[in-house]
């Protein structure tokens, strides 16, 4: 089979964390180009901008953005814009207007578009989601708390308008709520704990119910600490479901489940590589919506200013 060649844009935590490794593990793809500002990739070509790459390698098929939000909406246009198919890192975009003004570029250009979800790919996330499917669900409590020195250190653009805070971990949770519960969730009310000297909250506080009125408590705190607790508990008429490890352990009625073995950017990029194979575009953008709804309805509290 033809490999899709492709290139990966912003090379830093994430890129190199789990981007490459995943590609360099898939025979489908053939990793020949990066851009980065500051950082170089071994072994394949590379350039300080998207835009030098474009130029210089018209037989690029897909490209994969790993920069922050922001300065990825013009990467991704511009790739677009060139007739590559896109798979974006989360969260899609840094507000809700983007994503549906890439989403129309895609469509026109016949291009597939793909709004990665990396927790969606999470061990547990399917089984708990076919669990729940037949589940009178009673109450959902998510608590998604880390430090942010040991996760996001020297991470400036996280606290600037469009980082998200402490909603860049965050809509993680949401992207697996939104994809294991059987009916669509709203947002309450929010309060949001905004460091002094900081754009963006360090915690959060919302409430959510869906369309039969079962309460929903989640908990964002980035004040939390030595060990990270990113954890869904579903608790049903019949059972309690607990989806920990950012998703990645499942237990029912305190039971561990048996999970699958590929692990979430593998996964990833096999879904985009199908994807791409039937010309489909695959955009979703409630996770983000959600995050959109807290800072529309969050009540906004100053707390102590965070020095990193
Ligand atoms: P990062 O390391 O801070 O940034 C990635 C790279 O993007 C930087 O090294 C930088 O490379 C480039 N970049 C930064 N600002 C830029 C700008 N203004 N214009 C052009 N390029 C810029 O961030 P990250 O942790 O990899 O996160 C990137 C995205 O992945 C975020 O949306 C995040 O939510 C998502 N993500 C992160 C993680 C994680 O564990 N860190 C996990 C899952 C998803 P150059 O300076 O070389 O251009």
């Amino acid at each position: 089979m033809k490999k899709i060649s492709i290139a990966l844009i912003g090379i830093g935590k994430i890129a190199r964390d789990q981007h490459l490794p995943a590609i360099a593990a898939d025979p489908r793809f053939d990793l020949v180009a990066c851009a980065s500002r500051n950082a170089v990739v071994d072994g394949v070509r590379n350039y300080p901008t998207l835009e030098a790459l474009l130029e210089a390698e018209p037989s690029v098929e897909a490209v994969s953005l790993c920069a922050p939000p922001i300065p990825r909406f013009q990467q991704a246009r511009a790739a677009l814009a060139a007739g590559k198919h896109v798979m974006l890192e989360k969260p899609p975009g840094a507000c809700l207007s983007e994503v549906r003004a890439l989403d129309e570029m895609a469509y026109a250009t016949g291009k597939t578009i793909f709004t990665s979800w990396h927790s969606r790919h999470a061990l547990g996330v399917e089984a708990a989601r076919t669990w729940l499917a037949t589940q009178d669900i009673r109450h959902v409590h998510v608590r998604w708390k880390e430090d942010v020195r040991r996760w996001h250190p020297g991470q400036a653009w996280i606290w600037e308008p469009g980082g998200l805070g402490v909603f860049d971990p965050g809509i993680n949770a949401l992207s697996i709520v939104t994809q294991i519960l059987p009916r669509e969730v709203a947002l309450v009310s929010s309060t949001l704990s905004i460091p002094a000297n900081k754009q963006m909250p360090i915690a959060a506080d919302l409430e959510l119910t869906d369309t039969t009125g079962v309460k929903m408590r989640v908990e964002f705190d980035w004040r939390h600490g030595p060990e990270e607790l990113w954890e869904i508990e579903v608790r049903t008429a019949d059972g309690a479901l607990l989806l920990s490890q950012g998703g990645n352990r499942l237990q029912i009625d305190e039971r561990d489940v048996a999970l699958g073995l590929v692990h979430e950017y593998p996964a990833l990029y096999s879904r985009w590589h199908d994807l791409i194979l039937r010309g489909e575009r695959d955009v979703d953008a409630r996770p983000l919506s959600l995050v959109a709804d807290a800072f529309l309805l969050g009540k906004r509290e100053i707390v102590e200013a965070f020095e990193e």
